[in-house]
């Protein structure tokens, strides 16, 4: 699933390759979640000329020179393309928006978890997606992190899946973290003493950055970037994905468990739980 690395490649690409371009035509070709109506959606967006995009946790936001915002999630699948408009459309594409240069920005979206709203920008703050959502993964600061971590009772992965102290983690970059910051994915996150809380801080945007720079993790092809190229943070993987392979820091076998409801992998002697 595209998380903050991933939904930030895609936003650097809507930004240089469809940012500034007017959308001349919109097809909906599988009807999926548009709100308010994919024939609405599609009527708003026709004409107007795409001013900014941008990023909020794992949420992007494409703003319009009529002070309307397309707001959208990726989920498991989604997928948003620029490209030729001679170039096959894949199945499962359910939007082309036709820009002026004549290329398409083509949402695709093969499990159809995706969702997609067009509003008018001064309602985005309260769209019901938004509101229980903590600052961005890469915009919060050491302090605030560190205090809403030790106030909690929740689990380290549950917490930091949860969005709500913090916006952008998935269960990848979770695992990725915790690793490196040698914590158990099951430990108690009120029982971390400031100076681990502030370590795990750090390597969170150590890690976070890192997998920015190389373009997100594409496994099993389901994540693109807007051009169609793949990450290269999945060659970066201290313990996801890897159960049953040696620990890089340890060489003890990587394990896999269920934690928050989520497969999650970790080096039983690097990240003790206590
Ligand atoms: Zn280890």
């Amino acid at each position: 699933m595209p998380e903050l690395p991933e939904v930030e490649t895609v936003v650097a690409g809507l930004r240089r390759e469809a940012v500034g371009r007017r959308v001349v035509d919109v097809e909906i070709l599988l009807d999926a979640h548009f709100l308010p109506s994919a024939a609405e959606l599609a009527d708003g967006l026709r004409g107007r000329r795409l001013t900014t995009a941008r990023r909020w946790g794992k949420i992007w936001f494409v703003d319009t020179d009529d002070e309307q915002t397309l707001v959208g999630h990726l989920r498991m699948t989604g997928q948003l393309r620029v490209q030729p408009a001679d170039e096959p459309r894949l199945p499962h594409t359910h939007l082309v928006a036709t820009l002026d240069d004549g290329r398409e920005l083509r949402w695709r979206d093969v499990r159809r978890f995706g969702w997609m709203h067009l509003l008018p920008s001064a309602e985005v703050a309260g769209l019901p997606e938004l509101a229980r959502l903590g600052p961005d993964a890469l915009a919060i600061d050491e302090a605030a992190f560190v205090a809403a971590v030790r106030a909690s009772g929740r689990g380290l992965k549950a917490l930091l899946l949860g969005q709500e102290i913090v916006a952008g983690l998935g269960n990848i970059y979770v695992d990725e973290a915790l690793h490196r910051a040698r914590l158990h994915p099951t430990l108690t996150a009120g029982r971390l003493s400031r100076e681990r809380a502030r370590r795990l801080h750090g390597v969170m945007r150590e890690v976070l950055s890192a997998a920015v720079a190389a373009h997100g993790s594409s496994i099993d092809g389901q994540y693109v970037a807007v051009d169609g190229e793949l990450g290269s943070y999945q060659h970066a993987h201290r313990v996801y994905g890897r159960a049953g392979q040696p620990c890089l820091a340890c060489g003890t076998p990587i394990v896999r468990i269920v934690a928050a409801g989520r497969g999650t992998h970790y080096c039983p002697s690097c990240q003790r739980r206590r």
